[in-house]
């Protein structure tokens, strides 16, 4: 049996899905991360399928060297409900055509969430649109590819890096050849707990929230900002100044095992790597970034292919690897643990969420920022932070 404690889980949920005793089953743990529970541990009868199907204890997947670099966005006007470039939201759309299915991440305002689900239809795309700065429960989803798989339907995975090589893993004894995925440069998933504290806490300011957007292009795709919706009025705050993405972009609020995650490098499991083509002002000066810049790897054949059907629907120019990387160096490489976070945990399991999120709010609006601005403790290392 699983053990579930262990530090480098990604909170996937495959050893769940997987138990045919239903022994298992995810939960938010008390540091706020999606982990899972043995919760019927007497009907066990150790199968060990739960350890078989855990990526973090068996990588069984494919890696390829990272591939040819470029930078691009969709010519489509859809692109501004994109995050970046929305070369994501292209490529969803033509396999949308040409008869296959989509997963991807979902927001659910409601229960102050994100979850993977399964597309179908191109109505339904918008809701895959978007960076959603928390960490997707797959539920159910890989079963569900499985199922596509077997009845030789393609399928399109979108996710961070570890789900790629999870579902990869979750699916070694099925065929793949139908199977294609995209994998975001990720710098860390945010604890779906510290959202809902957050959220919690706008809520007692604003009222019944109804949408939210992590990455408005209102001001520019350089200078995102969270668009939220209430029902009374509408909240519009830059990157810089809003409480959730310090926590965020100073690696607070990430889930542990993303500090020692084992899925950045020049090796990678997915098809396609896609970012933001961030300080590509240096680099080419004459592009206009307003809309949003994608920063793209095309690392397999099977890429290859995906991008040959994208004909005359994006623009794509090659570029140096390196480019992309001088300001994401978080693709290859990790960072330190934050030297407050074991208070910052502490404080986490201890304070309500208005007082936690308030006090939070406080200190890096103050000291925090300060040390930014004099690059003490090389918080300058904050992500997407100016
Ligand atoms: C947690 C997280 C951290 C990121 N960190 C970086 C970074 O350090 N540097 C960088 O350049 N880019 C980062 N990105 C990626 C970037 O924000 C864009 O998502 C990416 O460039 C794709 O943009 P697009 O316009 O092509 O896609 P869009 O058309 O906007 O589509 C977004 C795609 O991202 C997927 N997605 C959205 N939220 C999640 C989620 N929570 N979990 C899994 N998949 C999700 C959706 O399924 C969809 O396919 C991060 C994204 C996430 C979700
Ligand atoms: S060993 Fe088998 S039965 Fe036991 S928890 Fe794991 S998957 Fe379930
Ligand atoms: S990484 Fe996934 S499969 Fe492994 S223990 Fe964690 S939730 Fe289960
Ligand atoms: S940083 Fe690594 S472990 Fe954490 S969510 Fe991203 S890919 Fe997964």
């Amino acid at each position: 049996m699983i053990d579930t404690e262990f530090k480098e889980c990604i909170g996937c949920g495959a050893c769940a899905i997987i138990c045919p005793s239903k022994c298992i089953s995810m939960k938010i743990s008390e540091e706020g991360e999606y982990r899972p529970v043995i919760d019927r541990g007497s009907d066990c009868i150790n199968c060990r399928l739960c350890e078989d199907k855990c990526v973090a204890l068996h990588k069984i997947v494919d890696v390829h060297q990272i591939g040819n670099a470029y930078y691009g966005w969709s010519v489509d006007s859809d692109v501004r409900n994109s995050s970046s470039g929305g070369i994501a939201y292209v490529i969803a759309k033509s396999f949308l055509k040409d008869g296959g299915v989509v997963s991807g991440a979902v927001l659910d305002v409601e229960n102050k969430c994100v979850f993977h689900k399964i597309i179908s239809r191109e109505e339904e795309l918008k809701q895959l649109q978007g960076s959603k700065y928390v960490e997707s429960y797959l539920g159910d989803v890989f079963i569900k590819i499985r199922e596509n798989l077997e009845r030789n339907v393609p399928v399109l995975f979108t996710g961070v890096p570890c789900q790629i090589w999870s579902l990869k893993t979750f699916l070694k004894d099925v065929k793949q050849d139908k199977l294609f995925t995209i994998e975001v440069f990720c710098h860390g998933a945010p604890r779906v707990g510290v959202f809902k504290k957050y959220l919690a806490y706008m809520e007692t300011k604003y009222g019944k929230l109804k949408q939210f957007n992590f990455r408005s292009k209102k001001f520019g795709w350089n200078n995102a900002s969270y668009q939220m919706k209430f029902a009374e009025r509408v909240v519009q705050e830059k990157h810089e100044n809003n409480i959730y993405h310090l926590m965020f972009g100073y690696h607070n609020s990430i889930r542990t095992n993303c500090y020692s995650c084992q899925y950045r490098g020049y090796e990678r499991s997915a098809d396609i790597s896609l970012g933001d083509f961030w300080g590509i002002e240096k680099f080419y000066p004459e592009v206009d970034v307003r809309k949003g810049v994608s920063a793209v790897f095309i690392n397999t054949e099977k890429g290859e292919q995906i991008f040959e059907r994208l004909h005359g629907r994006i623009e794509l120019y090659q570029c140096k690897t390196e480019e992309i990387l001088e300001k994401n160096k978080w693709f290859i490489m990790n960072y330190d643990i934050p030297i407050n976070q074991k208070k910052f945990d502490k404080d986490y399991k201890k304070l309500k969420g208005s007082i936690f999120i308030k006090k939070y709010e406080f200190l890096y609006k103050v000291w925090y920022r300060i040390a930014h601005k004099v690059k003490f403790l090389n918080w300058n290392n904050a992500y997407e932070i100016k």
